[in-house]
């Protein structure tokens, strides 16, 4: 019979702070593609030579979370959060969102029959994203403001009425994203020497830390329960963790918020993150770094891997990439490192600034004739 994957929170019961009674909520998250990227592999490898090093034999990979239900790795935390929710028996959710975390909210919010408010940054959301909370039914607020502001107010609801927060600052959320980490030790057999992933929020560099340092055997303060601690080692080392911000949202780089954060990936333009400690943690304690990368370099990643690894991401993702070849660049990627790349969402979100750069992408129209296409395609 073929293994059915049952979701995350079954798939990794023992490892997540669960009560015997909580009525799991799942779309079946989890479980997306490791992909390994050759043509990554050999751009790695010619950049660190024209700087004099010797980057041969990385095996790079991108773990696509597009694949998930509604497009991104939100929806890891999303079966986490609404599973406590529906526990609690809380009947309205409500998030801060820059469009992942609310079309991932409002899909789970239906799985779990209960109500959900989103709060956006007005005219900052790509119309994919948008779209997926409307069709979900989500009540939709739009704030003349940023990220930050959206999750302020956000916050203050959610203390004041009786409405669950289900952005990242709810630890359920980061517990569910770590089965990240743990999907890719078991794909490769250990962790890879490198982990590499776009920060916004930093919620997800965080719980990859989390993840990875349970499999270790070791425990970081974002952790929540201690019964997985008490399990075998599944790994014998733990990544460099590499962030990767976008110039104009970073706030890393800076060592303080910033104020008016500007990218074209949206979903990485936040100026204040939440999860400041854990991820400055996740990067000390690994050795690894955070760093920033152009738009430019963003949507020339987001290109490369559509037209050579053949996964099409959304900017925010591509940051990973584009972050990587600049590494790379420096020098900075050592020979024979096992390497992933986290590819957090899913291009079709916003196709429209995919194709901006794009020219005239419009085919020729040929007459019904197979001669006419046989001209056309140049055959
Ligand atoms: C949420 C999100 C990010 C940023 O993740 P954080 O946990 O906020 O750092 C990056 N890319 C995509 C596609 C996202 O949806």
């Amino acid at each position: 019979m073929a293994n059915v994957w049952s979701g995350l929170i079954e798939e990794y019961r023992n490892r997540l702070p669960l009560e015997p009674g909580d009525p799991v909520v799942t779309l079946f998250e989890g479980n997306t593609p490791l992909v390994r990227a050759s043509r990554l592999e050999e751009r790695v490898a010619l950049a660190s030579e024209a700087v004099g090093v010797d980057a041969s034999g990385t095996r790079i990979y991108v773990k696509f979370e597009g694949a998930n239900p509604t497009g991104s790795f939100k929806d890891r935390g999303m079966t986490m959060a609404m599973t406590k929710v529906k526990a609690a028996g809380t009947q309205m959710v409500a998030c801060a969102s820059t469009g992942n975390t609310s079309a991932s909210a409002a899909a789970y919010a239906v799985a779990a029959g209960v109500e959900c408010a989103v709060v956006l940054p007005a005219g900052k959301i790509a119309l994919g994203k948008l779209a997926q909370a409307v069709m979900h039914g989500a009540r939709l607020v739009a704030v003349d403001g940023n990220f930050d502001d959206c999750l302020r107010i956000t916050r203050e609801l959610t203390e004041k009425y009786p409405v669950a927060l289900v952005n990242s600052i709810n630890p359920y959320r980061l517990q569910g994203q770590k089965t990240a980490a743990f999907e890719i030790c078991d794909a490769l057999g250990d962790a890879p020497d490198i982990h590499v992933l776009p920060v916004g929020n930093a919620g997800n560099i965080s719980a990859y830390w989390m993840g990875y340092n349970e499999y270790f055997g070791h425990k970081v303060a974002s952790s929540i329960e201690d019964s997985a601690m008490r399990l075998k080692p599944q790994s014998t080392k733990v990544p460099r963790m590499w962030g990767i911000q976008a110039e104009g949202a970073a706030p890393f780089v800076a060592g303080k918020p910033v104020e008016n954060p500007e990218t074209v990936a949206t979903a990485i333009r936040i100026g204040n993150p939440a999860s400041w400690d854990y991820a400055v943690a996740a990067r000390d304690d690994s050795q690894g770094l955070i760093t920033a990368v152009s738009d430019a370099a963003i949507m020339e990643a987001q290109a490369i891997l559509a037209a050579e690894v053949g996964v099409f991401c959304e900017p925010a993702s591509a940051a990973s990439v584009a972050g990587l070849l600049a590494l790379a660049a420096e020098g900075k990627v050592p020979a024979g490192a096992k390497i992933v790349c986290t590819l957090t969402g899913n291009g079709l979100k916003d196709t429209a600034t995919a194709m901006e750069n794009r020219g005239n992408i419009a085919p020729q129209v040929i007459a019904p004739e197979l001669s006419a296409a046989v001209t056309a395609l140049g055959l």
